[in-house]
């Protein structure tokens, strides 16, 4: 029998690692909202050789670190199944963020028991919803994939980003993954990064969603997935009163890495050319001048720096001047989980 539990906020945890791992900046796709950004990012593939050395570079056998390889679509990599291998090799937990096409047949050259995770990306509940943002036949194609892929035996989730043309959909989701077998459900919000910080003239979109219409909306779809036994995660966005804000550049260790060397410690700045690291010759070097850590150590009453930089029409104003919400470290999330007696 299933429980539901109430959402709980995912605190970070000193010591924890996560390495987001983009060995490649190319797409099959070219969705609306693609917050890679080519004049920041390049348009390199990185050789399995040089994958492999520079993830000698964060492992740490001793202790767990997540590793989530990215793209553009990892899967067009002619060596992903070697690159996940070596990972697993370094002791990493290894989960491959995919669009669902699943290219250089994937599924058949890792086991299941060699990927903690296989991610796929939807946007919408049904080809009406999903192809007008990620692309006309991605939605047919992606559940495709995902059905076989739980068939095999893979360990599933989906990542859904939340912006205005979808919101109004999301409560259609938890069937679908239901139905599908899905064990975990990630709903992203869109970010002000790549295509929807450039606008969208031709459409003249206004993505994000409103505060109000998220807390009414992501917490009821929530809990009806965890009552149907998925495992949901979705970002925190507005602090509670009282609730403690926290950087996650100050209190874990995540990188971002991408094929140009560049290495963010918050994904938020990642199109700025203010990152904190870079790989220099196959070696991890901490950049000096103005880099993104300066403004973790800041502290404002809106919360995240970064958001307010970047973002500050997210933000609203009481009347004394004091922010009607603080903005929680994108990296905060709220989980909510079944229980099964
Ligand atoms: S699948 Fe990902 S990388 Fe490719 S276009 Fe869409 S958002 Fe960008
Ligand atoms: S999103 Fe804000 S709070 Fe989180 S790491 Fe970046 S700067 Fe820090």
């Amino acid at each position: 029998m299933t429980h539901l539990r109430q959402a709980r906020t995912v605190g970070f945890k000193p010591g924890e690692r996560n390495v987001f791992f983009h060995i490649l900046t190319g797409c099959n796709l070219s969705c609306r909202h693609c917050y890679i950004n080519i004049e920041q990012h390049g348009t390199l593939t990185l050789s399995l050789d040089t994958i492999v050395t520079w993830l000698g570079l964060f492992a740490r056998p001793e202790e767990q670190t997540n590793l989530i390889l990215l793209g553009g679509e990892p899967t067009l990599h002619p060596d992903l199944a070697e690159v996940i291998r070596a990972a697993r090799e370094m002791r990493y937990n290894v989960t491959v963020d995919s669009n669902g096409y699943l290219f250089h047949d994937l599924l058949e050259k890792v086991t299941p028991d060699e990927l903690d995770y296989l991610s796929f990306s939807l946007d919408g509940p049904d080809a009406s919803v999903n192809d007008p943002i990620r692309g006309e036949g991605v939605f047919e194609v992606c559940t495709q994939n995902l059905r076989k892929a739980v068939e095999l035996g893979f360990r599933t989730s989906l990542i859904y980003t939340v912006s205005s043309l979808n919101i109004d959909h999301l409560h259609r989701m938890p069937a679908l993954l239901a139905d599908a077998g899905v064990e975990r459900f990630f709903i992203q919000v869109i970010g002000l990064r790549g295509k929807p910080a450039a606008g969208d003239p031709a459409q003249d979109t206004r993505w994000q969603v409103d505060p109000s219409r998220w807390l009414e909306v992501v917490p009821k779809v929530a809990q009806h997935c965890a009552e149907l036994g998925i495992h949901v995660t979705y970002p925190k966005v507005y602090l509670d009163l009282g609730e403690k804000f926290e950087c996650a550049g100050r209190v874990t260790e995540n990188y971002f890495i991408f094929p140009n060397g560049r290495v963010y410690r918050c994904p938020l700045c990642e199109d700025h050319s203010i990152h904190a690291l870079s790989i220099e010759n196959d070696k991890l070097v901490k950049n000096t001048g103005l880099t993104e850590d300066s403004f973790f150590t800041l502290d404002i009453p809106e919360g995240c720096v970064m958001n307010k930089l970047l973002q500050p029409d997210n933000i609203s104003y009481l009347e004394d001047g004091s922010p009607m919400h603080r903005i929680s470290c994108c990296l905060l999330k709220q989980e909510m989980a079944p229980s099964v007696e």
